[in-house]
């Protein structure tokens, strides 16, 4: 789908249409995961590009929305962290790379040297997220960005604009992204038969995009793994590994991290941030935890994040978590 908006991004959409040659060289377009932001930059993408734009959006049909959909537009560059798929010969699994590479700025020196395939057409270099970009790409960039080539958009999208470089940020229009309300997060998820559209909004901390790009069946997942964590200090580690491992290991990580810091707030009284419905469990638990061990696995779920996704011994690597998840109560 060429044209991929949301409905609490409409204004802001237009507004950036509008703009036409008043509109910055280089957007900025920040906010938290799971907001759209990503599906905000190619709509903008392929709207730029369109031949024949209607009311604004990309036709879907000319020959330029024709290349976008095929990925091989010759006025179009996305840059993304790539997969690392020739480590070994095709024998580990292929992984996704953490950062953008110098190499990858680069090449996009070299095709911005060039002339638009389009003549005085515009060309669109999409590049996220921005803070995977280490130093030297950053600075590489930042050469793009203080002399832009004419007739270049740069559309930078980031989910953690405090993580980049101040003169990257300088040489920026800083877009902070629209965040769902309750009202529209809810009925977006009910126009995409998301089963159980409120529990969702409320752990995908009111992030709902996220729930078609990770995993669709969430819900039914959670309902798998919960008795597990209920369970506390009687956890059946043997049989929550492979329900974690079923999920992905960004996601294993991620749903534990909810579940303690619920249970943090839990043990200080605060409202809930993730698990609607669920105070009676967890503050059944929060009565048995240690909190200083608490916090010590919450930060070691932290430091592991990190290198998460390392496909090696990832089932000896959540046994220890959970072993240490037991190790919080009493
Ligand atoms: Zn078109």
């Amino acid at each position: 789908m060429i044209n991929k908006l949301y409905p609490w991004q409409e204004s802001l959409f237009s507004q950036w249409m509008q703009a036409g040659e008043t509109r910055h060289h280089a957007l900025l377009l920040h906010g938290k995961a799971g907001i759209g932001k990503l599906d905000f930059a190619h709509t903008m993408s392929a709207a730029l590009l369109c031949l024949e734009p209607q009311q604004g959006f990309a036709c879907g049909v000319c020959q330029s929305c024709h290349w976008l959909s095929e990925g091989a537009h010759p006025d179009f560059r996305e840059v993304t962290p790539e997969d690392d798929d020739n480590a070994d010969s095709g024998k580990k699994k292929t992984r996704k790379r953490q950062q953008i590479l110098i190499d990858q700025i680069r090449l996009l020196h070299d095709y911005l040297s060039l002339s638009s395939h389009r003549v005085n057409g515009i060309r669109v270099v999409l590049i996220h997220p921005l803070e995977a970009m280490n130093v030297a790409a950053s600075n590489a960039l930042l050469k793009l960005l203080e002399e832009p080539p004419p007739r270049t958009q740069f559309l930078l999208v980031s989910h953690q604009r405090q993580a980049l470089l101040p003169t990257i940020l300088s040489r920026c229009m800083q877009v902070e992204m629209p965040v769902p309300s309750l009202e529209q997060g809810l009925h977006w998820l009910q126009t995409q038969s998301v089963p159980n559209p409120e529990w969702v909004w409320h752990y995908s901390g009111g992030a709902p995009t996220t729930v078609q790009q990770d995993a669709p069946d969430w819900y039914a997942w959670y309902q798998q793994f919960r008795p597990h964590l209920v369970n506390g200090a009687t956890i059946d580690i043997a049989a929550a590994v492979p329900l974690l491992i079923k999920q992905g290991m960004e996601q294993a990580i991620q749903a534990l991290q909810k579940w303690l810091l619920d249970l943090w707030l839990c043990c200080h009284q605060q409202p809930l941030r993730y698990h609607h419905g669920e105070t009676g469990p967890l503050q059944a638990l929060a009565a048995a935890v240690n909190l200083s061990r608490l916090l010590a696995f919450q930060q070691q779920l932290n430091r592991f994040k990190m290198t998460a996704q390392h496909p090696l011994n990832q089932e000896l690597q959540l046994e220890q978590l959970l072993l240490q998840y037991k190790k919080i109560f009493g």
